[in-house]
């Protein structure tokens, strides 16, 4: 039996930040902000592997409240959230997501960006899919305020 979860997370994108997205960095003249390093797709994929494991949510585990988790590396958050995963006796299937972000264009970074949350997920690149949208000029993505990422992933008991 598989089980799936969907994840959705915003950041707001502000100077003097890096952009990381999918534990990569891409170089941009803004970054997103937040209390960790703000990587709005990995904050996604693992409210989506949360949401499949019955696990709750990222702001339950890593409260922004915690000063241990500010300016904290998420990939680093993803691989303790595949330990938890494990102790339940769960693996990933698969999982597909969409970055929505008007600038600049990801498709350049696409295979790192597949190859890093891989690794982390435990999959082949084939099982990691990324695809990337624009706000069309409209809202706050749009308007290159933000950037948005949403993830859905199927997990099931491992053996
Ligand atoms: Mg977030």
């Amino acid at each position: 039996m598989s089980l799936s979860g969907i994840g959705f997370d915003s950041h707001r994108l502000a100077p003097g930040r890096a952009l990381v997205i999918g534990g990569v960095e891409i170089p941009h003249d803004r970054g997103l902000e937040g209390h960790s390093d703000a990587d709005v797709l990995t904050h996604a994929v693992i409210d989506a592997l949360l949401g499949a494991a019955g696990l709750g949510d990222i702001g339950q585990h890593f409260p922004d409240t915690d000063e241990r988790y500010r300016g904290a590396d998420s990939i680093a958050l993803l691989e303790h959230v595949m330990r938890l995963l494990a102790q339940e006796g769960l693996r990933v299937l698969n999982v597909d997501c969409t970055v929505v972000m008007e600038r600049p264009k990801i498709a350049p970074y696409k295979q790192q960006i597949v190859e890093r949350l891989a690794d982390v997920l435990g999959l082949p690149p084939r099982r990691v899919n990324v695809k990337a949208s624009t706000g069309e000029r409209i809202g706050f993505v749009g308007r290159e305020e933000g950037v948005a990422a949403l993830a859905v992933a199927s997990i099931a008991e491992a053996g």
